[in-house]
């Protein structure tokens, strides 16, 4: 087992102001795999004044300079990318080879792409008598959730690196390690005092207290719409810019011409993939009622040939035992209000003595007024909705307060295309298309605001300054 007992803070491990410390629990096998130190408000402080220090020269640098330890710090994540998967897959569960096809290989790309959008930060424009240039927000407070750990912290600080901000990040409590291997990477390449600094601690206090610090220009959170609310309000009195990444509850609109056997297979998979802990995923899949009984026997062969376990497994456990129970308690309620449990449900898959494992679970007969089909269950649950018409699945898709992803299978890309203008979402998955760390992602409606990855991602990190001559 690691111990960890300190926290990187101005270039330094420091040994954090309070003795509080938490355990990683591994949730395949309910072992303590590590401790970590909890930060407090007080080291907030040291770290943000040590942020607030740096901005002064970091976001004066050229963006060559920028871009180089960009470069640098992406070749150390290739070198260290098995430490970097095993601390995520040890304290999130996601097996390890998944984890690093997953959540591992596509963020050190993702990080690789801002060392040459630094150099838009130089970009002049000459608008008459006036010239527009772009400086650096200032200093940026980061919060992150726990179910793509790298994914996440990446989409924030290669951009915010990229501009020239400075940076206190916090990991989500059961995901602080691969923030560590970060911080070790950073130090190496020498990336200056103060710009990276990292505080490990609850989302109640040192989450809070980066919400509302007077020092901190931005906030970007990803996590659920909870908290993200009230980190938005405690950002509000100090006018910060905040950017958000919420939760969702994806439409998948099958059509009837589409190729059924590989349109249902790509929307389980979707689903299942990281055991249901996506805030992407396509949870609820319209199907044309022509097509309805057919496309439940795929879901449900589909869903049975999963592997559950460790290693090369496809689905490992939920990632704490209060995320199961949650799951569970979705799942109770489906069969509660009706709908027809295909396959899965609340019992331990007999393959697992032990670790927060829940089946691949499969429910029919949903209709979109249900709890399972309107509230995020956040784990392996899929529902799917019978529709009559184009029309109505279009409309049923639009029915949710959330708008972060979404997806459509039909005959072919220019159809798909056509339902894909009409979802009120941030993302759109056509015809099974891979996800793409050059493009922007992000949500509408109570999704979020803002987008990570792509040229859009640099915008969130920068002002606007318009010189008059
Ligand atoms: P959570 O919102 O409780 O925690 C996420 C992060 O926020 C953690 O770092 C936590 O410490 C911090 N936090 C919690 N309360 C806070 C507060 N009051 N002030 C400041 N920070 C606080 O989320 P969870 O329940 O652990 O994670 C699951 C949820 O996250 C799901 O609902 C999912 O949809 C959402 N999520 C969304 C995305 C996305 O990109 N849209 C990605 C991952 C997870």
């Amino acid at each position: 087992m690691k111990i960890y007992d300190k926290l990187y803070i101005n270039g330094q491990w420091q040994t954090p102001h309070s003795q509080a410390s938490h355990d990683i629990v591994n949730p395949a096998t309910e072992a303590v795999v590590a401790r970590v130190p909890m930060g407090n408000s007080k080291d907030l402080d040291d770290a943000v004044a040590a942020a607030k220090q740096a901005f002064k020269t970091w976001s004066r640098t050229s963006a060559q300079v920028r871009s180089d330890f960009i470069n640098a710090i992406s070749a150390k994540m290739s070198e260290r990318k098995h430490d970097l998967a095993a601390a995520m897959s040890m304290s999130m569960g996601c097996p390890l080879e998944m984890t690093m096809a997953l959540q591992t290989e596509g963020p050190i790309y993702g990080m690789q792409t801002f060392a040459e959008k630094a150099f838009q930060m130089e970009v002049v424009k000459e608008v008459k008598n006036s010239l527009v240039m772009k400086e650096a927000v200032g200093v940026c407070a980061f919060i992150n959730p726990w179910n793509y750990p790298l994914n996440q912290f990446v989409g924030k600080v290669a951009p915010a690196l990229a501009a020239g901000c400075t940076i206190i990040a916090k990991p989500a409590e059961q995901t602080p390690l691969q923030d560590i291997i970060m911080a070790e990477i950073f130090d190496e390449v020498g990336l200056p005092p103060g710009v990276f600094n990292l505080v490990i601690g609850s989302g109640p206090e040192v989450g809070a207290a980066m919400s509302s610090h007077p020092d901190v220009d931005m906030v970007s959170f990803t996590g659920s719409t909870r908290a993200g609310v009230m980190i938005a309000e405690a950002a509000a009195p100090s006018v910060k810019r905040v950017t958000q990444e919420l939760g969702g509850k994806s439409p998948f609109i099958i059509t009837a011409d589409a190729d059924l056997e590989a349109a249902v297979s790509y929307g389980v998979e979707d689903v299942m993939i990281n055991t249901g802990q996506t805030c992407t995923a396509l949870t609820r899949m319209l199907v044309p009622e022509s097509h309805y009984d057919e496309a439940v026997t795929i879901a449900k062969r589909v869903a049975e040939s999963y592997t559950i376990g460790t290693g090369e497994a496809f689905m490992g456990p939920m990632v704490t035992k209060l995320q199961k129970d949650r799951v569970l308690s979705y799942i109770e309620k489906g069969l509660t209000e009706g709908a027809t449990l295909v396959t899965g449900g609340t019992e331990q898959p007999s393959s697992q003595a032990a670790g927060w494992y829940v089946k691949p679970t499969i429910f029919a007969d949903v209709n979109n007024d249900m709890a399972i089909a309107r509230e995020e269950i956040f784990g392996p649950v899929l529902c799917m909705i019978p529709y009559a018409k184009l029309d109505d699945a279009i409309e049923i898709a639009n029915d949710t307060p959330y708008g972060l992803s979404s997806g459509v299978y039909a005959k072919d890309r220019d159809a798909a295309l056509q339902v894909a203008r009409e979802i009120r979402a941030g993302l759109c998955f056509i015809q099974g298309g891979d996800f793409n760390y050059d493009a922007p992602f992000g949500g509408f409606k109570q999704s979020g605001n803002g987008r990570e990855y792509g040229d859009e991602a640099l915008h969130e990190f920068y002002e606007i300054k318009s010189i008059q001559m």
